[in-house]
C-alpha cells in the first residue's frame, strides 16, 4: 500500500512553513528530505555504539564494523552487484567519477587516447576528464542528442576507433529526466572492447537498477539523492576493472603492510577506501535503502512517474511555456521556461508562495549550450510528493506569468 499521508509524516520538514506559506519542495534531484528512520538509526549509533571500525578488539569497534559491513551488503543487494568487494564506499557521485577518471586514466590511457560521454552530463561527469586532459593529454568525445532529449545512438556507433579507451554516461539526465538506454549503451562499448560507467545519481532514487543487468564496468550513486545522509555514496566496479586499477588515495585502512622502502595494498575493497569511512553514514544510507524497499522501489517508480505525467500535462497548458526534456518514460525532472522571464526571477517568485524549485545550469552548462539558453526552472519529484504539490506549482507559474 502506498499511504502518501503515512509516508509524508516520515519527514517532519515537510510539514514546516515557509513565508507562512505550506512548503512544497520540489527540489529532490538536487537533495531529498531525510526520513525520521534514517536520523534515529544516525542518532543511535553516536549514542550508543560509536567506535572506529575495522581492526579494533574492542566491543563497541565490532559492532561500529558489523554495522558498516552490514551496511555494504544492503548496498549490494540494492543494486544486485555480485560481491561486496566491488562495493567501495565514497562522498557520492563525484568522488566516485573522479576516483575512476584519475585511476583509470593513470593506468589505461595514454596521450591521444579518448573518453566517451555525452552532451547531457552532470560537471562532475565531465570536469574530472578535462582535469586529466590537462595531465595526460586525453581527448573527450561527446554524445549528441535531438531536440527531445535523446542520445544520437547511431552517431555514438560511430565513435569507436582504436583510441576508444572508456565510455561515461549519465543514467538519467538531472535537467531533461531523459533515461538514456544503458544497457545498450554498454553493449555497444562492450562490441568494441570497452568497458563503460555509468552515473546513477539521477537513477537509484527512483527505480530499480540492476548491474549485472546493465553489465556496466562501474556505476556511481550518492546517498543524499536516495533519502540517505550527505557525505556518502558507492562506486560499484567489477572486480578485473578495480583489481587493475592504482589506488585513488594513500594512508590509513587502505593498505596491508607498509615500509619505507615498499607499501602493499589491502584487497578490494578496502584498497580504494583510505582513512577513516564515514561508518555512522554508511549505517543511514542502508538504512534509507532499507526504508525504499519497504516501499517498494517499484511503487515509488509508479507513483513518481504519474506525477512526472501529471505535470508535464499540467505545465504544457500554459501561454508560453516550453519543456526541456520531453521523451517519453522520462523520469522525475521537469525543466521549463515561460515566455521571456529569466529563470531566477520564476524561481525567486514562486519560493515566496513556498515552492522550492532549482534555477540555473543544474551543472549542466554544455547542455544549456547545446539548448541554447543560460538557465532552466526545474521541478524534480521524490516518493512522498502529491498531485497538489503539483497543483501548487502550476498555479504558482500562473500567477508569476500574470504578474510579467
Ligand atoms: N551526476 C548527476 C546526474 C547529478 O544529478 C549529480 C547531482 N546533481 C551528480 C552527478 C553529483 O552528485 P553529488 O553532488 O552528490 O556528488
Amino acid at each position: 500500500m502506498f499511504d502518501i499521508q503515512k509516508i509524508r509524516e516520515d519527514f517532519p520538514i515537510l510539514s514546516r512553513m515557509v513565508y507562512n506559506k505550506p512548503l512544497v519542495y520540489l527540489d529532490n534531484a538536487a537533495t531529498t528530505q531525510k526520513p525520521l528512520c534514517v536520523l534515529d538509526a544516525m542518532r543511535e549509533e553516536y549514542l550508543n555504539v560509536n567506535a572506529n571500525v575495522h581492526r579494533g578488539v574492542h566491543y563497541l569497534s565490532q559492532q561500529a564494523t558489523d554495522l558498516h559491513e552490514e551496511a555494504r551488503e544492503t548496498v549490494r543487494r540494492f543494486i544486485n552487484a555480485p560481491s561486496t568487494s566491488e562495493i567501495i564506499f565514497t562522498r557520492g557521485t563525484t568522488e566516485g567519477l573522479n576516483l575512476v577518471a584519475a585511476s583509470f586514466t593513470e593506468e589505461m590511457m595514454k596521450e591521444g587516447d579518448e573518453v566517451i560521454v555525452s552532451v547531457m552530463e552532470h560537471h562532475s561527469n565531465i570536469v574530472p576528464w578535462q582535469l586529466q586532459a590537462a595531465k595526460k593529454g586525453i581527448a573527450i568525445r561527446v554524445i549528441p542528442m535531438d531536440e527531445t532529449g535523446k542520445l544520437d545512438i547511431k552517431e555514438y556507433e560511430k565513435m569507436f576507433n582504436e583510441h576508444t579507451k572508456l565510455v561515461s554516461v549519465a543514467h538519467v539526465s538531472n535537467v531533461l529526466g531523459t533515461v538514456n538506454p544503458v544497457k545498450q549503451i554498454v553493449k555497444i562499448a562492450h562490441d568494441h572492447g570497452v568497458p563503460a560507467m555509468i552515473d546513477g545519481a539521477q537513477s537509484t532514487p527512483h527505480f530499480r537498477v540492476d548491474v549485472q543487468d546493465i553489465d556496466c564496468d562501474f556505476f556511481v550513486f550518492s546517498g543524499h539523492k536516495m533519502y540517505g545522509p550527505t557525505g556518502i555514496g558507492v562506486l560499484y566496479g567489477k572486480e578485473q576493472w578495480l583489481d587493475k586499477l592504482p589506488p585513488y588515495q594513500g594512508g590509513g585502512e587502505m593498505i596491508e603492510s607498509v615500509s619505507f622502502e615498499k607499501t602493499t595494498f589491502e584487497r578490494l575493497p578496502f584498497k580504494f577506501e583510505a582513512g577513516t569511512p564515514d561508518y555512522v553514514a554508511t549505517h543511514g544510507l542502508a538504512t534509507a535503502i532499507k526504508y525504499i524497499e519497504n516501499i517498494g522501489i517499484d511503487n515509488i517508480s509508479r507513483h513518481e512517474q504519474e506525477l512526472t505525467e501529471y505535470c508535464m500535462k499540467r505545465l504544457e497548458a500554459i501561454d508560453g511555456m516550453r519543456l526541456f526534456g520531453t521523451v517519453k518514460g522520462k523520469d522525475a525532472v521537469v525543466s521549463f521556461l515561460v515566455g521571456n522571464i529569466h529563470h531566477l526571477d520564476m524561481g525567486t517568485l514562486l519560493d515566496r508562495l513556498g515552492i522550492a524549485v532549482r534555477t540555473g545550469h543544474h551543472c549542466a552548462q554544455p547542455l544549456m549550450d547545446r539548448l541554447g539558453i543560460q538557465g532552466t526552472v526545474r521541478a524534480s519529484f521524490a516518493l512522498y510528493n502529491t498531485k497538489e504539490e503539483i497543483d501548487v506549482l502550476a498555479n504558482g507559474i500562473e500567477r508569476v506569468v500574470k504578474m510579467f
